[in-house]
């Protein structure tokens, strides 16, 4: 189900009521149990900001899927990928993982 048909609001209604500053009429619907009104105006704080307010960090898995792809992360041992690593990698990296859809190589 679609939020819009849930609560009955058109997401071009959100928009204007956000920049007078007021509440939204969304969050004051009972069917809407975590809404927010953001402050910052950066999406890339936007993003902290809802973090924050949900406590969202302790579901990060960092290192666990592919940027490219989305695909899980699995370990491989250094020596199966080495001819794919540049020098400096290889000298100064030791914990690797590669990408189980796209191939990709991964190291923290
Ligand atoms: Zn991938």
């Amino acid at each position: 189900m679609h939020p819009r048909s849930l609560v009955g609001y058109e997401p071009d209604d959100w928009v204007p009521r956000c920049v007078g500053g007021s509440r939204l009429p969304i969050l004051n619907h009972g069917l809407v149990t975590h809404g927010y009104y953001l402050r910052a105006t950066d999406p890339r704080e936007q993003v902290t900001e809802v973090v924050r307010r949900f406590h969202l960090a302790r579901y990060f898995t960092p290192f666990t899927r592919c940027m490219a792809c989305n695909g899980a992360l699995i370990p491989v041992a250094k020596k199966e990928i080495a001819h794919r690593l540049s020098p400096e990698t290889s000298r100064h990296v030791d914990d690797f993982r590669v990408c189980s859809s796209c191939n990709k190589v991964y190291w923290q």
